[in-house]
């Protein structure tokens, strides 16, 4: 056998650096007259792309490739690993499978000379299953291995070894996110923490972008983690978005034909800014379509009770939200007041909506309400 290959997924993104390490070695293999060095690629295929939780939020593409090499060989034995020798960080041992336990823990010698402390050995394996370690000056002279032969080689071995298309942390250039885990985040954090635009702090969509993309503190996440368990269920208001979007009068602005096209398929990480800022927007056309006059009745949990100044008696500010996005306001007189945390089943009649916060927020009179 005078070559070998290995087979690993890359990235479309990991393939650059791959190529040149492979040309390198391929030069420098067959400058010296051993056969070259090759690629071939397999089908592209969607690799599921998990969270730092280890929950799928969208997809990649990978490919399975083959790198094919020659081996190194003198009379019988063949070079198996490169060990780089470092005395107080320890050895980098990069070793052709199945041979990586036969490198490990090796001291830094060589056979030929008896030298110790050579910076980098390589490790040959004999047909008889005898190892025999060269440091990079001997095996040149000794074996008749060239240093560049050598080096290059190992450069792509260990450049094959080392492919990972999964970092923890890392933001491909192709990862594509489910639209649909962009919309429930930002869908809970909108009902739970009112949406914030640009200029006015750590914003909504940034936010999204550290829960699907790491890059807070931990501290700041799990402020976030929070607002998605106190929003509960918000995969119905998520799903209207994505129709809101998907529906929405194409004709009326570019705006609202981008947000058709970036919810249409899964969405790359640039888009997050784009298709969060729908959230807001939805809530508000949605709420609004409450007119007056309609009678609307909800389940909803009170989320503010504060005392209002008047003449005739004690009056109180009740605000209501039905954990969809949807707030509500009644300005009531009738005693017991709620009590902020209540689940209450409210009937009333919608007067106006007026904005607050950045949420439009439905005033509701003559409410009739009941414990839910
Ligand atoms: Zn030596």
């Amino acid at each position: 056998m005078t070559s070998t290959s290995l087979t690993f997924p890359v990235r479309n993104d990991q393939l650059p650096a791959l190529r040149e390490a492979i040309e390198q070695a391929d030069r420098q293999t067959r400058a010296h007259g051993l056969t070259g060095c090759h690629l071939s690629r397999g089908p592209v295929e969607p690799m599921p792309w998990p969270d730092v939780n280890g929950v799928p939020i969208g997809a990649v593409a990978v490919q399975d490739v083959t790198v094919t090499f020659p081996l190194l060989q003198f009379e019988g034995w063949t070079v198996i690993a490169q060990v780089e020798h470092d005395g107080t960080a320890g050895n980098t041992v990069t070793a052709l499978p199945p041979f990586e336990d036969e490198a490990a823990d090796r001291i830094a010698h060589c056979d030929a000379c008896g030298e110790r402390g050579a910076l980098t050995s390589y490790l040959l394996r004999h047909e008889d299953g005898s190892t025999m370690q060269l440091g990079t000056t001997c095996a040149g002279p000794y074996a008749n291995l060239s240093v560049t032969v050598l080096r290059d080689l190992w450069d792509l071995i260990r450049c094959c070894l080392a492919a990972e298309p999964y970092e923890p942390g890392e933001v491909p250039p192709d990862l594509r996110l489910h639209v649909d885990q962009v919309l429930e985040y930002a869908v809970a954090l909108t009902i739970q923490a009112g949406y914030v635009k640009r200029g006015g702090g750590w914003t909504t969509a940034e936010q999204v972008r550290a829960l699907l993309l790491g890059g807070a503190g931990r501290e700041a996440l799990d402020q976030l983690h929070e607002h998605l368990r106190a929003a509960g269920n918000v995969e119905a208001t998520a799903a209207a978005v994505r129709d809101w979007c998907l529906h929405g009068d194409a004709a009326a602005s570019d705006y609202r034909r981008k947000l058709a096209r970036a919810v249409a398929q899964d969405l790359a990480p640039a888009d997050i800014g784009l298709v969060v800022s729908a959230v807001p927007m939805y809530l508000r056309e949605a709420q609004r379509r409450l007119t007056t006059e309609d009678r609307e009745s909800i389940t909803a949990t009170v989320t503010e009770v504060s005392p209002l100044t008047s003449q005739w008696g004690e009056r109180r500010r009740v605000r209501f939200t039905d954990g969809a996005g949807r707030r509500y306001a009644w300005d009531s007189m009738t005693q017991p007041f709620p009590e902020e945390g209540q689940r209450l089943r409210v009937t009333g009649r919608v007067v106006r909506n007026a904005v607050r916060e950045g949420m439009v927020e439905t005033y509701l009179t003559r409410c009739r309400v009941a414990p839910a």
